[in-house]
């Protein structure tokens, strides 16, 4: 492990080769040609130098979160991999002073760092008796992630509590961009048609007694818990969910009989249609298979077409399992 320093003064670590694995749920993916992590208050700087570095050389940069939702090619990812985990912290200060709803004592906002983990997010703001962000308790991944995805869960997507996010532009300017509805919807979010880094978001808050915070974000850890969500690798939910087919897709994978449906290494969990987990040596092609295939019997038996919530990420051109579906991740 290097620990680098920049003339635009920034500590951090880089890595060439670096396997993905280490840095995805599902524990698959082979190396990226660079990996970055910069760490203390210069990571924008840096972001913003490397992007217009590597964009004049004609280096792809991918923006990592905490690889909860990839799958990352055997391959890996070609180019380099800004990690943006060490970008972490909440600001109440910050939060207050913006004033939020005219003052009214009862409600507060914090701005959250991209690179925070979800439940830390969560928890800091629950030891201060502020409410708002319990739904996400348990959840992995990064703020800056569930911002991207548009998370979900529990009824609730992470776009309803949000007020604005600070982004680096694509001409590598920060600006505060607020929060329009209608630019959001399921797993929707505007930052997926654009070039940007997420660097912090605006959340609102409400005053709610401990206990009260306490007991919902528990159930809701719980509730995961007992949905298996922490016993395997995985990436969470596989397939989004999809109000035409009339039911959870789960559910319709299950009534399909799928669970324990297996290749290689990944498994159709027996115990939820919906999720894939990595049984301890699956690589990403298995996953990738495996999607297409249940993908392919769904479709055989009931003609409705999933949609991965997945993202496929990083290089699959000489791949034998191309994903059949690739959201755009990066330049
Ligand atoms: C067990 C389990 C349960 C889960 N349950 C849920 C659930 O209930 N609801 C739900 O919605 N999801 C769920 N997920 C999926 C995952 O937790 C979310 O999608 C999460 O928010 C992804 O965040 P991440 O930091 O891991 O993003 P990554 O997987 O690292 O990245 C996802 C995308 O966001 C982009 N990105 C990440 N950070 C930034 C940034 N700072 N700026 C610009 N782009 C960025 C990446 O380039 C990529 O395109 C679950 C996952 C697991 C493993």
């Amino acid at each position: 492990m290097e620990k680098i320093n920049t003339e635009v003064g920034f500590t951090g670590l880089l890595r060439y080769d670096e396997p993905m694995a280490g840095h995805t749920t599902f524990k698959v993916g082979g190396p990226a040609d660079v990996w970055v992590r910069p760490e203390g208050e210069g990571f924008p700087e840096y972001a913003a130098v490397l992007r217009d570095t590597a964009r004049s050389e004609g280096i792809p940069v991918f923006i990592l979160g905490a690889g909860a939702n990839l799958v990352v090619s055997d391959q890996g990812i070609r180019g380099i991999v800004l990690d943006t985990t060490a970008w972490e912290g909440c600001d109440f200060a910050q939060g207050e002073h913006a004033g939020y709803d005219g003052g009214n004592p009862g409600r507060s906002a914090v701005v959250i760092r991209s690179g925070t983990g979800v439940d830390d997010a969560v928890t800091a703001v629950a030891e201060r008796n502020w409410g708002g962000l319990e739904f996400l308790a348990g959840m992995p991944g990064s703020m800056g992630g569930a911002l991207w995805m548009n998370a979900r869960c529990y009824e609730k997507s992470i776009s309803d509590v949000l007020i604005e996010t600070e982004i680096l532009d694509e001409s590598g300017n920060r600006r505060w961009v607020p929060c329009k509805t209608e630019d959001y919807g399921y797993k929707k979010s505007p930052f997926q048609a654009r070039d940007m880094v997420i660097l912090s978001a605006r959340f609102a808050l409400e005053y709610r007694p401990q206990g009260e915070i306490r007991q919902d974000m528990d159930t809701n850890r719980q509730d995961r818990e007992a949905k298996g969500h922490y016993r395997f690798p995985s990436a969470g939910s596989v397939f989004k969910n999809n109000r035409q087919f009339g039911k959870p897709t789960g559910k319709i994978i299950d009534e399909l009989g799928l669970r324990g449906l297996r290749i290689g290494g990944a498994e159709v969990a027996s115990w939820h249609g919906n999720i894939i987990i990595n049984t301890g040596n699956a690589t990403a092609g298995d996953i990738c298979a495996l999607v297409a295939l249940v993908t392919e019997k769904t479709k055989a038996a009931r003609g409705i077409i999933l949609e991965p919530e997945v993202l496929f990420a990083g290089d699959w051109q000489n791949s034998n399992t191309p994903p059949a579906y690739q959201r755009h991740l990066g330049p």
